[in-house]
């Protein structure tokens, strides 16, 4: 058995309010097994305990690893060559994308996201960007073969459609209104690698039933509402209640998919999904940016959670959720980086700053969040949406998954001594900051390195992997974006987008 003491000048073991927080000053964390089996004083747990190691020092602060509760894959749309567009549009010029090693893709930015202290993630895989040679179970297995490799807890899913790829509406229709060499090719596109529900069905129940580590959960996710029949919803909601486990869904991620809604349903696609009974305390739903009031009421009574992701709707054009109010109803939040962070780089402490920046409402006595609401979504809250509830607070009988901080930048030259720590966090602290990361007791990251692979090896890896020529697949994926998206554009600019009560005044008019 090995015995580790984890100190810290701070413990900060979970949020318990608002503004409050259980911190234990001059704190250690006993861990035994990848177990915590005490959390005290540091001078009165080295007293009782003979440990065969101490980590930390009175310049860290020990949390609660981080929990990314929304995230898609490595290298990012950006650094494989496409700008910010408005969601829309930027879905289809990402064909022109590159064609990324699954297996290196996702162990480097494993590797990120554990610099910045997440120790879980909920990955969230578009089926048309798995190698298209391996069936679904063999090319998902790539991905938690990496996630494996780094240590990190995951909660795996991979997200299928089987309607309106193009635009908001069928697609043979949309498809007619293209000169006909452009349609074929987009035809052809399309039904290069479908995925049959039952495919999917059977994938998905085969990977949760071989899982073979503790740190892997498998969801099942359709993409969005406006892109699943009912059918396939109902099918995908069964078997998440079959099999125990999550289902995660993009839902009102911009105006265009409300208006969607109200077009075809004459309702919310979250009333819609109510209405097929699809909610409730397994479900995540992905950005919740276009919530009516009545949706936050839905939200609330089915106990259904929400991944928010402001970097991702800064830079897609998609708007600003109704954070505040999610919070005030009671809703369960949780916060992604949607690999699409603000720096771009996968920095959940930078994510978490913004979460908290952009949700302050003018006006001296409107909401805001706190310090404290804001680490609450990273931990507890996303431990409940990952399915992993034996992480995400620091207290006996949890796993050990837990991040040293080094105070010494943020505090650099001077901070306040009465800051609340939390409140330091928050408002300085950077992923470039985190000294040490555990999973299970288990240390991936010390004094900043990356154990359990060199992170150098890793980038010359992927980067050679991407040296090549460009594949058949990628140059027509190129030429076909850039033929179809002034027509992709033309569609959505028609509609005359719905105004409507706005949750937040940040400029009134
Ligand atoms: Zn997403």
């Amino acid at each position: 058995m090995t015995t580790t003491i984890v100190r810290g000048r701070q413990v900060i073991c979970r949020v318990t309010g608002k503004d409050s927080a259980e911190v234990i000053e001059d704190g250690a964390v006993v861990v035994q097994d990848g177990v915590i089996i005490e959390v005290g004083k540091f001078d009165e747990l080295l007293e009782r305990y003979q440990p065969d190691e101490i980590i930390g020092t009175s310049r860290h602060v020990v949390i609660p690893g981080l929990i990314n509760a929304h995230h898609h894959v490595g290298l990012t749309p950006f650094q494989l060559g496409s700008l910010d567009m408005p969601l829309e549009t930027w879905i289809i010029a990402r064909w022109a994308l590159r064609e990324v090693d699954p297996y290196l893709d996702t162990l480097w930015c494993a590797i990120q996201m554990i610099e910045s202290g997440i120790t879980t993630v909920q990955h969230n895989h578009m089926a048309s960007r798995l190698p298209q040679n391996l069936d679904l179970f063999e090319a998902s297995s790539q991905v938690l073969d990496a996630y494996k490799a780094s240590g990190m807890r995951v909660a795996f899913s991979i997200f299928i459609r089987d309607q309106n790829n193009l635009v908001y509406e069928n697609d043979q229709r949309f498809l007619s209104t293209l000169p006909s060499q452009l349609a074929a090719r987009t035809r052809e596109r399309l039904s290069a690698r479908p995925v049959p529900l039952e495919e999917y069905l059977s994938s998905t129940a085969e990977l949760h039933a071989r899982r073979s580590s503790p740190r892997t959960n498998i969801f099942v996710s359709p993409h969005n509402v406006h892109w699943c029949s009912d059918e396939m919803l109902v099918a995908m909601s069964d078997l998440a209640r079959r099999l125990g486990t999550g289902l995660h869904i993009h839902l009102q991620e911009t105006i265009y998919q409300r208006m969607y809604g109200t077009r075809h349903w004459n309702k919310t696609p979250l009333a819609h999904l109510a209405e097929l009974g699809t909610l409730g305390p397994e479900v995540s739903c992905a950005h919740g940016v276009w919530l009516s009031e009545s949706d936050l009421d839905i939200l609330s009574e089915t106990q259904t959670s929400v991944c928010t992701n402001p970097s991702s709707n800064l830079r897609l054009k998609s708007g600003i959720a109704p954070f505040n109010r999610l919070l005030e109803r009671g809703v369960n939040v949780a916060i992604g980086i949607d690999e699409a962070g603000i720096n771009d780089d996968n920095d959940i402490l930078q994510e978490m700053r913004l979460a908290q920046k952009i949700h302050r409402e003018p006006g001296v006595s409107s909401s805001h969040p706190t310090s404290h609401d804001i680490l609450r979504l990273a931990t507890e809250n996303a431990a409940r949406v990952t399915f992993f509830d034996d992480v995400g607070i620091i207290e006996p009988g949890k796993r050990a998954d837990l991040v040293l901080i080094d105070t010494d930048r943020i505090e650099e030259p001077y901070l306040n001594p009465d800051t609340d720590i939390v409140d330091a966090l928050i408002y300085r602290g950077k992923g470039l900051d985190v000294d040490t990361v555990m999973v299970d007791g288990e240390v991936l990251l010390r004094d900043k390195k990356f154990l359990k692979a060199d992170k150098s090896e890793v980038a010359t890896r992927l980067r050679e992997s991407l040296s090549r020529e460009l594949t058949d697949r990628e140059a027509n994926g190129a030429r076909l974006s850039e033929e179809i998206l002034p027509y992709i554009n033309g569609w959505f600019s028609e509609w005359e987008l719905e105004s409507g009560m706005s949750h937040y005044s940040y400029n009134l008019r």
